[in-house]
């Protein structure tokens, strides 16, 4: 299975159509068989999926290949691989630890923000790359092929930029790998606390003071991605709380038109 789920979107076919020139040609490829596969518009059953060492779909019909010596029954339904479309990688590290509070405690979202600024201000480039393979590996596990890095955490603990400006995006692709899901990385232009509001201290590492500085980060992002089949990069501004409206405005017109543009729609108005 391992090879089919990495295959993000394989292309439907109709249910008794194999891939021109493939159908009853087994070499070099290994044979899956389901009761059901999900395409486009209909179920095929039975499935029979012929991957490449790649894990590229290169038979699919609901007959037999007939020169196949082996295919390996699957009993259970075939689905396409699930995109995540918005990932904070970090965040795993504090699965379970803004859960539980000691009686009488307030428990909302700002205890929750608590704990993941703590979160964000104590992991160095090492856990954080850690982390998020972690993280990728449970995806991979349970059917997620792709996922969307929604990427803030730029700066050291101290809020300075590393050498490479790009440094803490390089882990994630790097985790991205690791773990054998493809990735869009997402940095994200973190300016401000709240409406009309500094940055909080705490905030220090996700900072970006200008569309400038942003239009930097983005730029050496690339280098994250670049020569790697397996990710792309996209753009973003954090939320409307979080950068002024003039500079999202700058940062979406001026910014690259050929790659996704992402952001929190909604967000909290409290500081
Ligand atoms: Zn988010």
């Amino acid at each position: 299975m391992k090879e089919l789920v990495s295959n993000p979107s394989p292309r439907p076919r109709p249910s008794d159509t194999p891939l021109p020139g493939e159908r009853g040609r087994g070499e070099g490829l290994k044979f899956y068989s389901f009761p059901s596969l999900l395409q486009k518009t209909s179920w095929l059953s039975p499935a029979y999926v012929g991957v490449d060492d790649k894990g590229i779909i290169k038979y699919l019909s609901n007959e037999a290949p007939t020169e196949v010596v082996a295919v390996e029954s699957v009993q259970g339904f075939a689905l396409p691989g699930f995109q995540n479309a918005h990932s904070h990688a970090f965040q795993y590290a504090m699965a379970g630890l803004a859960e539980n509070h000691a009686v009488g405690t307030q428990d909302d979202f700002w205890t929750w923000r608590e704990a993941m600024y703590q979160c964000a201000l104590s992991v160095n480039p090492d856990q954080a790359q850690a982390i998020a393979a972690m993280l990728y590996a449970e995806m991979v596990r349970h059917g997620y092929t792709h996922v969307a890095e929604f990427h803030y955490l730029h700066h050291d603990k101290d809020g300075k930029q590393y050498s490479n400006l790009a440094e803490m995006g390089t882990r994630l692709v790097a985790a991205a790998q690791t773990a054998g899901i493809k990735i869009t990385l997402i940095p994200v232009f973190y300016q401000k606390g709240s409406f009309g509001q500094d940055p909080q201290p705490r905030q220090r590492r996700f900072i970006s003071k200008t569309v400038d500085d942003y239009f930097k980060l983005l730029e050496k992002s690339k280098s994250a991605v670049q020569n790697n089949a397996n990710a792309s990069l996209g753009f973003s501004v954090h939320s409307l709380r979080a950068v002024e409206l003039d500079d999202i405005k700058t940062t979406y017109q001026e910014g690259p038109n050929d790659l996704p543009f992402h952001l929190h729609v909604a967000e909290q108005k409290k500081k």
